[in-house]
């Protein structure tokens, strides 16, 4: 009787080893890669800011084109 139990133990012990064995899983480490890691190099800056001027009003400089507004004239490019 006793050792009818012991081999069942035995026996289950055995059973759960090789089920564990069998099934189980080697844990894959997945290592999220970056897939926003491309960096658009060589991304050309904003334009260098163009000052523009009025004619007739040296002291008016402005870096959008627009009027001068003191006279109202339109403001040239400064090259
Ligand atoms: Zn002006």
């Amino acid at each position: 009787m006793k050792k009818t139990v012991a081999f069942r133990f035995a026996l289950a012990m055995f059973l759960g080893c090789a089920l564990a064995s069998c099934t189980r899983e080697e844990p894959k480490p997945v290592a999220p890669q970056p897939a926003t890691r491309s960096q658009p190099a060589g991304v050309p800056a904003a334009p260098a800011a163009k000052s523009y001027y009025c004619p007739m009003h040296a002291d008016v400089v402005s870096d959008k084109p627009g009027a001068c507004p003191t006279c109202g004239m339109p403001l040239a490019e400064r090259k």
